[in-house]
């Protein structure tokens, strides 16, 4: 097919348009964003888009270079400073005329989290340790669901000087070991007869490098412990001692990539000092799998006589009433279940809809608690209404206070 000239320079002016893409953009981050900022959006999207995760998906390994060339780009003060001024186009002049070559997006990634560039065994790259760790979750976070946040202190490469250790960038091969990190010592074990040992380079500390100039902010050790931020999704009914992995996430190191971060929830003890806004009453409830428990004190009076009412503020501030008509007796240690009213029932697939109509079911134990003291006139008066229905019911008094004559049956009514 033909095209006129001033067409076709345009189309190609609108191909490089679209392969080059803001790197702000790219990364999703504004013009001002600081260099931390760069460093976790590059986090974040590079093990998104990492091959390894994405395998046959061309359109996520062109985010994934895509990605490393923008970070390469803005994570360098000089070469932003050019990109800022001058665009995509003279950042490619200053490549050029730097003599810098073309970039490997997973160089760009083991440096970042260490290892191979790959998240796999492939290359027989050693894997980091995983870590386990424990965040305390208030039941009515479980009862609602709730996005939260938490920090953890972990290793990570040194940004000063990129994991090399060295303050200036250069790190020589060690002297002592030849770059092997070990040494062959000779034992005579006896005369003529002599056994080999490979030992760690004392020198180097088997690390096969020596560095002239450490890097004052790491000390030459190539990483540092900094404080990381996590944001922690806890889903509505979540299981206590739910286990949640943050894929490579774990200690990082220039020696291997970094293994996988699990956090543990765990129920937080109730607090009353806690913000309480809705004012639930959800510090009093306990969890049992997907039941909820919770305990109703009566007096002596409402549990005998009836005629009362409680309203429980749930988690989520909805309200269940419980109720009892007059002349309805509550037994000490009854224990009533209300269905419906217990936790909402956690589903494997996350945003299923059963956790929005499935709920355990609330347990609700009664208390009664008898008054210390009774007063005067009301103690007589009880016991003038006790003799009188005694007499009624034909209730012999002597014999009432003896063993009951014959077999013991249950009295017709309940004596009071
Ligand atoms: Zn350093
Ligand atoms: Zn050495």
């Amino acid at each position: 097919m033909w095209l006129p000239t001033p067409l076709l320079v345009l189309l190609c002016i609108l191909q490089l348009a679209a392969c080059t893409e803001d790197f702000y953009n790219l990364l999703g981050i504004d013009k001002q964003a600081s260099n931390r900022d760069i460093k976790s959006a590059y986090r974040r999207l590079s093990k998104k888009y990492h091959p390894d995760k994405n395998p046959g998906n061309t359109t996520a390994k062109q985010k994934f270079v895509e990605i490393a060339e923008a970070y390469e780009a803005l994570s360098d003060p000089d070469s932003r400073k050019v990109y800022d001024q001058y665009g995509y186009e003279g950042l490619q002049q200053k490549k050029q005329g730097g003599g810098g070559g073309g970039h490997d997006p997973f160089d760009v990634f083991s440096r970042f989290f260490g290892g191979g560039g790959g998240f796999g065994q492939q290359q027989g790259q050693r894997r980091g340790p995983d870590m386990e760790v424990r965040v305390g979750v208030p039941l009515r976070d479980f009862y609602n669901g709730h996005t939260t946040e938490f920090q953890l202190e972990k290793q990570e490469i040194c940004d000063k000087c990129d994991g090399s250790g060295s303050a200036d960038g250069q790190v020589d091969t060690c002297g002592g070991c030849g770059g092997r990190g070990v040494k062959i010592q000779k034992h005579m074990l006896a005369p003529g007869i002599y056994q080999q040992v490979q030992v760690a380079c004392d020198v180097c500390g088997g690390q096969g490098k020596t560095i002239k100039h450490k890097c004052t902010t790491c000390d030459g050790s190539r990483h540092v412990r900094k404080v990381n931020t996590f944001s922690l999704v806890v889903e509505r009914g979540a299981p206590k001692g739910q286990r949640i992995k943050y894929e490579n996430d774990a200690d990082e190191s220039p020696d291997y990539y970094a293994g996988d971060l699990w956090v543990t929830l765990v129920e937080k003890d109730p607090s009353l000092d806690e913000d309480n806004e809705l004012k639930v009453d959800g510090t009093f409830f306990r969890r049992k799998g997907n039941d909820l428990y919770w305990n109703e004190v009566l007096s002596l009076r409402e549990a005998w006589m009836g005629g009362w009412t409680r309203n429980l503020t749930h988690m989520d501030g909805h309200i269940v009433a419980l109720n009892r008509p007059r002349g309805s007796v509550v037994q000490p240690g009854h224990i009533e279940r209300v269905t419906g009213e217990g936790m909402p029932k956690w589903h494997e697939d996350g945003d299923s809809v059963y956790h929005t109509t499935e709920f355990g079911d609330l347990l609700v134990e009664y208390t009664i608690i008898l008054p210390d003291e009774m007063e005067k006139g009301m103690e007589k008066d009880f016991w003038a209404l006790w003799e009188k229905w005694r007499k009624k019911n034909g209730v012999d008094l002597q014999k009432d206070s003896g063993r009951p004559e014959g077999s013991v049956t249950a009295p017709a009514k309940d004596e009071l």
